[in-house]
């Protein structure tokens, strides 16, 4: 097998956590051989990846690389897996991820397999994928001189390795049309500091907390546990928090070790962001309700007493 060749995205300096576990994925389809991470004008990023699985880590530095660009980060991506003749290009299962995998495809003229669980080497590389939101796992060969997959999040560990990479900084070659697709601004989420994806324990409301502010309760049970806050889609329909906190299948997937759903009925859309979870909690007035059937405890009430009394509890467990 030849060259296997990885995007690692990162934020602030620090290559995202599916990212590295891409790098776990390369360094498994090719043990021996080497596992080449692309970083996008990101210097800081590049520290430490020898030490995820990386051999060799190329930068990509432009001055037109400020913004993000999924099209200049395409092409970027698309030179180098040609000029390294990499076999196989991993990349993060991640919105940001998946556009620059798919565009790089599409100027190749590859097929790209997005969301992969688990991929087996072999002449055609196999995979296991998350289709329809999570609810459907496929199982496919890719039939194609160069496989385009992304790691979908949380499904492959990200594993230290023993290595030191070496870092080779570049220029790549970038013209206006690559640049035409590019954030141009920023809106921060008006969130705390635990990011949803990420998060060891996560507090959702759905269309039962009832209203924008009925979410303080749900914020403050999440400030006690040291939580991100989630909810359904019913709720960010309704605007009464960010998609940005949305779980399911069109917003996070997420795989905390304690879901707290509160006033969420379980539907398929939104378990398909949640299974992840190893253990539920549902808080509901209906005992019926279809997330019971995913739960591992449940507390069977009306959630504006019961959120309260657990939030009350810690505290005086605290004896704060
Ligand atoms: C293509 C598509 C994609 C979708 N993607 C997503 C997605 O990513 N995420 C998502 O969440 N949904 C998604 N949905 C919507 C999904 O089908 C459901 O409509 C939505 O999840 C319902 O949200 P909910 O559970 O908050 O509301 P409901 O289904 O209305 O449930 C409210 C629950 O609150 C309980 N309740 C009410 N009052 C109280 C109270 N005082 N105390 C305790 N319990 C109470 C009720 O018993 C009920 O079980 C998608 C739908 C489609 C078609």
């Amino acid at each position: 097998m030849g060259p296997v060749l990885v995007l690692v995205t990162a934020s602030g300096g620090v290559a995202d956590e599916v990212a590295l576990q891409g790098l776990a994925l390369g360094r498994r389809l090719a043990p021996s051989g080497p596992v080449h991470a692309l970083v996008i004008a990101d210097e800081a990023a590049t520290t430490g990846l020898g030490a995820w699985g990386a051999t060799q880590v190329h930068l990509a530095r432009h001055a037109a690389l400020g913004a993000q660009a999924p099209d200049a980060a395409a092409r970027i991506l698309d030179d180098l897996a040609t000029q390294l003749e990499a076999d196989i290009v991993i990349g993060p299962g991640t919105e940001a991820g998946n556009t620059i995998l798919a565009r790089a495809a599409a100027r190749a003229d590859l097929p790209f397999a997005a969301n992969c669980t688990a991929v087996r080497a072999g002449n055609p590389l196999t995979v296991t994928r998350l289709r329809w939101g999570g609810s459907l796992l496929e199982e496919a060969a890719i039939h194609a001189a160069r496989a385009m997959l992304s790691v979908a999040p949380h499904a492959i560990p990200a594993t230290p390795a023993d290595g030191v990479a070496t870092i080779a900084p570049f220029t790549p070659e970038l013209d206006d049309a690559d640049l035409a697709v590019r954030v141009v601004d920023r809106v921060a989420a008006v969130a705390g500091g635990v990011s949803l994806a990420e998060a060891k324990v996560v507090v959702s409301g759905g269309r039962g907390v009832g209203s924008a502010d009925g979410f303080k309760q749900i914020e403050e049970l999440a400030g006690l546990l040291g939580a991100a806050v989630g909810c359904s889609r019913a709720v960010t329909i309704a605007g009464w928090r960010s998609h940005t906190d949305q779980v399911g299948q069109t917003g996070t997937k997420i795989a905390p070790n304690l879901y707290i759903a509160c006033g969420i009925s379980g539907a398929t859309q939104h378990m398909a962001g949640a299974k992840g979870s190893r253990k539920i909690l549902a808080i509901n007035k209906d005992a019926e309700a279809p997330i019971m059937s995913a739960a591992d405890y449940a507390v069977i009430g009306d959630l504006h007493q019961v959120v309260p009394a657990i939030s009350a509890e810690i505290r005086r467990a605290r004896g704060a």
